[in-house]
């Protein structure tokens, strides 16, 4: 099943190579991160060293690939691309090293899911560019050291915290991705169109901008499906109204909110008192996984103001009452 709104990769995304920014400048938003990262790679061109190891986090869909890519076409290197789980033993990631380049991006999606004896492959080769093997079995077992190219590891991760702290403490950079603004979206949006040749009236880039949840691969998404009633429901034009009526049709709210954030939201008030519930209680009554919540649901409705979490639990806040039309007379949230 396929939703409109899950920042998760989709098959219909298979085109985003041509959507991806290639270089800083061609980037919308992310400022503070794209500034401070254009001093980086300048000195590290200056120095004709490798980029410090460069830590990315922050929800699913806002650009850590799109900027690990643009990150090696600045620096002027090859970027090989795995993830976490993708890795499954220490001779994976050891191949993977062996392969690079001076200089070279190794981007690691989903660091955080990246086990434990891969993990301490990873923390010589990230601090010494070096590699231990150990040859032999039982006592007559040696390690040998290989040298490495000096390299770039960039780790994306949704949630930093999920990192072991010795893995975090080796990364010289870490830049948290934050939502979009509306702005920057509306301008996603148009360039993107533009891409695709889609005809669209800036109110109408605009108001699928505030229902992108602050998430470019959610307003391209949208965009998408938004077209397909453009053509066959409208003259093919992105209107404001045209955009409005179809995300009606495909129940994506004012506010960019679906189904499952109505069920979260619901289910909090009307099955708990509106909180605090936990979040594995949650998880069994709507039948979502407590992770896609935790990673894809909660953190949108929590920088909107319509939940919080609390030691003891979820609360949904009296705003988030209010955007279903109720009221509620608790104060502590
Ligand atoms: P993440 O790795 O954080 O999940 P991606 O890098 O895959 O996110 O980005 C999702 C999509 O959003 C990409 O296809 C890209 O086209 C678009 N995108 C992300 N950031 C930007 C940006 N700053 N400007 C324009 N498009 C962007």
């Amino acid at each position: 099943e396929e939703r409109i709104i899950s920042s998760e990769y989709m098959n219909e995304d298979q085109n985003q190579e041509t959507l991806r920014p290639r270089f800083l400048h061609e980037m919308i938003g992310q400022r503070k991160v794209r500034d401070n990262m254009k001093v980086y790679i300048e000195a590290a061109k200056m120095r004709r060293e490798a980029l410090d190891h460069v830590l990315l986090y922050g929800p699913p869909g806002l650009g850590k690939t799109t900027l690990s890519n643009v990150i090696a076409n600045e620096l002027g290197v090859n970027i090989r691309t795995t993830s976490g789980p993708a890795i499954e033993r220490p001779g994976d990631l050891a191949a993977l090293l062996t392969n690079l380049q001076e200089g070279d991006v190794l981007f690691i999606d989903e660091i955080h899911r990246i086990n434990k004896s891969v993990e301490e492959v990873l923390y010589p080769a990230m601090e010494d560019y070096a590699l231990d093997i150990i040859i032999g079995k039982g006592p007559s077992a040696r390690s040998v050291r290989l040298d490495l190219p000096p390299f770039t590891l960039i780790g994306a991760t949704t949630r930093a915290g999920m990192l072991s702290l010795p893995l975090r403490d080796r990364f010289g950079v870490v830049s948290h991705l934050e939502y979009y603004d509306t702005d920057d979206l509306q301008k996603i949006i148009v360039r993107t169109a533009e891409i695709f040749g889609v005809p669209i009236v800036p109110a109408g880039a605009m108001e699928l901008a505030t229902r992108s949840r602050g998430t470019p691969r959610i307003a391209n998404r949208l965009l998408k499906r938004v077209r397909d009633f453009a053509m066959v429901q409208g003259d093919g034009v992105i209107t404001k109204e045209l955009a409005d009526h179809a995300l009606r049709l495909i129940q994506v709210d004012a506010l960019g909110l679906d189904e499952v954030d109505h069920k979260l939201l619901l289910t909090i008030i009307e099955k708990f008192g509106g909180g605090p519930v936990g979040l594995d209680t949650i998880s069994a009554t709507i039948g979502e996984e407590p992770d896609t919540i935790e990673d894809v649901y909660e953190p949108y409705l929590m920088q909107i103001g319509f939940l919080q979490r609390t030691p003891r639990g979820r609360v949904v806040t009296p705003h988030g009452y209010r955007h279903f039309g109720l009221e509620t007379d608790r104060r502590d949230v």
